[in-house]
């Protein structure tokens, strides 16, 4: 047995799931099997939706594996990456009994499903340094032990921080908690950033686990796709686990034409043209009176903080531009998270904040 299913709720170790219609592997050019209806609907118009879809559609399993570089059975597609971890918690933790470590501040969701789940909440605060904020390596490692997290969600390049936890951390990290933790990795700003992805350590720890989306780089946030790439044996688990067809056949078909190798040079050039325009944002700002700082970013976003967020906050309102506000997060009462558009956008932002420069 693969040692990281011992991370699995003992309950769940032999949980086959529920058998769909179409998870069955008969043959025939008649299908009576699943009560889906023999006609299309006047508005299918290639008749695509008629039936129900594939668990996990094979097309798409496989183009993804290629774009992340993993084998097809390492990757689990859901709705997201947010379902994947939700998924991960709800399998890997006994609630009221296991733990889940997070490293605020950061992306909402893992807390949100432990929460869920009733798993217990375990918080390693980043560092705020001279690089930026950083992930105390250590003191995940300690804590993790001590209160026997079996996840640990290292986010890289983090949300809404913008800063990296380099692979040979990782490794190391996941070395030291082999056995005790599934280290996850959440790369949903990967293309963004100068660092290879945790993929490429797992064929050494069985124990990492990526979570990479299509709803960033990709532009299909609402097409509601995102993978988990594992251990097969851990994949074969969370499929168990996950509802019977969570990829609609729409949703499915625009992922492919997404990922044809014309979408992918365009969503390179994109991603190009993003970093460069952080670069530039990142420069215009922090020359900006009124601006304390602006971390560097390896997403499309900048996390930035002002002498005060909440002018900041309504001048750019008053601009029509909508920021996400980061005042309610630990360490960062007085920041602010701008997402990288396109360069007119960024233009309404530094004029919106120099009209405040000017009324100060
Ligand atoms: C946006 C984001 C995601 C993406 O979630 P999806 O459910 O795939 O849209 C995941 N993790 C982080 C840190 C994010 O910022």
């Amino acid at each position: 047995m693969s040692n990281v299913l011992e991370l699995v709720r003992a309950d769940l170790r032999g949980f086959a799931g529920y058998k769909s219609a179409r998870s069955e592997s008969l043959q025939g050019d008649v299908w009576l099997n699943a009560n889906e209806s023999a006609w299309a609907n006047p508005a299918d118009s290639s008749g695509s939706s008629r039936r129900y879809p594939e668990p996990q559609p094979s097309r798409l399993r496989q183009t993804l594996a290629q774009l992340y570089q993993c084998r097809p059975e390492q990757l689990l597609l859901g709705r997201g990456s947010d379902e994947a971890i939700d998924l991960l918690v709800r399998v890997l933790c006994e609630p009221g009994r296991d733990a889940v470590l997070v490293t605020p501040p950061v992306f909402g969701m893992y807390a949100v499903s432990a929460r869920l789940q009733n798993a217990v909440l375990v918080e390693v605060p980043l560092q705020d340094g001279p690089e930026g904020f950083v992930c105390d390596l250590a003191a995940v490692e300690s804590r993790a032990r001590q209160t026997r997290s079996k996840l640990v969600f290292l986010c890289s390049p983090s949300n809404p921080t913008g800063g990296l936890v380099p692979l040979d951390a990782i490794a190391t990290l996941a070395r030291q908690l082999r056995g005790q933790s599934l280290v996850v990795v959440d790369e949903a700003y990967a293309e963004f950033s100068s660092q290879a992805s945790a993929v490429s350590l797992m064929t050494e720890h069985d124990n990492i686990a990526v979570l990479r989306t299509l709803s960033k780089a990709h532009a299909l946030a609402a097409a509601r796709v995102g993978v988990v790439i594992a251990e097969e044996a851990l994949i074969a688990v969370l499929r168990a686990c996950q509802a019977p067809y969570p990829l609609p056949t729409p949703c499915v078909e625009l992922a492919l034409a997404g990922l044809s190798a014309e979408a992918l040079q365009q969503t390179g050039e994109r991603v190009a043209s993003i970093i460069s325009e952080r670069e530039r944002m990142q420069l215009q700002l922090q020359q900006m009176s009124g601006v304390r700082s602006v971390y560097p970013s390896q997403g499309n976003y900048l996390l930035v903080r002002f002498d005060d967020a909440q002018a900041a906050f309504e001048r750019l309102l008053a601009a029509g531009v909508v920021v996400r506000d980061q005042r309610g997060a630990p360490q960062l009462q007085d920041a602010l998270r701008i997402t990288i558009g396109l360069a007119e956008h960024n233009q309404r932002v530094l004029q919106a904040l120099r009209q405040q420069e000017i009324a100060a």
